[in-house]
């Protein structure tokens, strides 16, 4: 059977099939060691849990409204107004079945085709695939790593046509873990608004953030800027609820009811089930959320130092989320590899260890090093490198 158009360049997640390739290799009986995880490795707090059990029992098991529960999005309002000081209507939030969902969902209702969509790199893998798969076009602004792989007003300037509708912004950043300041997301605002392009402001590893950094949403900064974003968040990474499914999208209320129409036609709902446990994940304690924020601070300040002293391997400390993006172009070339994807294949043939090469996220003389693992997996794997890269010298 010929398979549509729209799919044929589709490539597959690279995150996602390097992680499943790595669980498969542990299963069959490898000592492999996978950093591939995109995955916070702790278990849904308990109250979440509990909160779903008790949902089942009292038979909230049926359809939804397509956007979500009212008093789930009155708690995702109370949280904006809590964290970010912005206030929302019901009729400008839809929850989805995971912020990805959310985000391809809005690239669906946005984009006509030839339609154009910024994209800073390095970007998160599933951008550009969901930007074309709604017709659109990926223009790409090079985030320059000397510049804390961010992009400048300038840079997003030169790329504007009459055809840009959208300007994605991702900070924390998956894959390079760095923030924008409020500055720096003012002046990028100011061309945004002046061009009228919509900024999509990815902000899924907002309750990750390390050392004296600092979220700002770029909607928070004005009342234009709120008008001209849509935020995409969920509680995959913050609560610990990947296989949970629940994410939403916050912003101009036309945009918000035409995914809403399109979402009644593809899912229906989110899981009534998964959307109990967020209203506990919201109204409950926040405490597990900063338990695990210190975990992954206390194991990147350890491994990032023990990185950095491998030849050939630099890295800019990551301000956020849960990923390293060491450049190891050095080090490849150092050690007989033709290139980075070459290099990260032979770390996982030869030492065990599954890593996720730049290239998926347009920066091919990187790897990306998730820490969502235990601390004694990760030293082990920063061992197992260095070994591999000094015994090639
Ligand atoms: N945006 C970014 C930058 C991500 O890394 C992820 C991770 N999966 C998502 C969105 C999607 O999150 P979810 O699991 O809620 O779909
Ligand atoms: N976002 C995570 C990652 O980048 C999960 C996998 C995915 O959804 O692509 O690894």
């Amino acid at each position: 059977m010929k398979l549509a158009k729209r799919v044929a360049a589709l490539t597959p997640s690279s995150t996602l099939e390097i992680t499943a390739k790595a669980q498969e290799l542990k299963a069959a009986g490898h000592d492999v060691i996978g950093l591939g995880a995109g995955e916070p490795d702790f278990n849904t707090p308990q109250h979440i849990i509990d909160a779903a059990v008790k949902a089942m029992t009292e038979g909230h098991t049926k359809y939804t409204p397509t956007g979500g529960l009212a008093s789930l999005k009155n708690e995702i309002i109370e949280k904006f107004k809590n964290d970010q000081e912005i206030t929302y209507q019901p009729s400008e939030i839809i929850v989805c079945s995971g912020a990805k969902h959310a985000l391809y969902t809005l690239f669906q209702v946005l984009l006509d085709d030839e339609d154009e969509v910024i994209i800073p790199t390095p970007y998160w893998v599933s951008y550009p695939e969901q930007v074309k798969l709604a017709g659109g076009v990926p223009v790409y602004v090079d985030g320059l790593e000397q510049n804390e792989f961010k992009i400048t007003p300038e840079d997003l300037e030169k790329q504007i046509t009459s055809r840009t509708k959208a300007l994605i912004l991702n900070s924390p950043s998956n894959p390079t873990g760095m923030l924008y300041t409020e500055q720096e997301l003012a002046a990028l605002g100011e061309v945004c608004l002046r061009h009228d392009i919509l900024i999509v402001s990815d902000e899924i590893y907002e309750k990750l953030i390390y050392g004296a950094h600092q979220h700002i949403s770029i909607a928070s900064i004005s009342s234009e800027l709120k008008e001209q974003t849509i935020i995409i968040n969920g509680v995959s990474k913050s609560h610990s609820m990947t296989g949970w499914r629940i994410g939403y999208a916050a912003g101009n209320k036309e945009i918000i009811k035409a995914m809403t129409n399109l979402a009644s036609h593809s899912t229906s709902n989110p899981t009534s089930i998964a959307q109990y446990a967020t209203i506990a994940a919201y109204s409950g304690s926040q405490a597990t959320v900063e338990e695990m924020r210190q975990a992954f601070e206390e194991r990147l300040n350890i491994i990032f130092e023990k990185l950095v002293t491998i030849p050939g391997v630099s890295c800019i400390k990551p301000q956020g989320a849960f990923y390293l993006f060491p450049n190891v172009k050095e080090a490849a070339v150092k050690t007989g590899f033709e290139n980075v994807d070459e290099f990260a294949k032979g770390l996982l043939d030869e030492v065990k260890v599954a890593v996720i090469p730049g290239s998926g996220f347009g920066a091919p003389d990187n790897i990306r090093l998730s820490y969502a693992t235990s601390l004694e997996s990760l030293e082990k794997a920063i061992d197992r490198i260095n070994q591999f890269v000094q015994s090639k010298l």
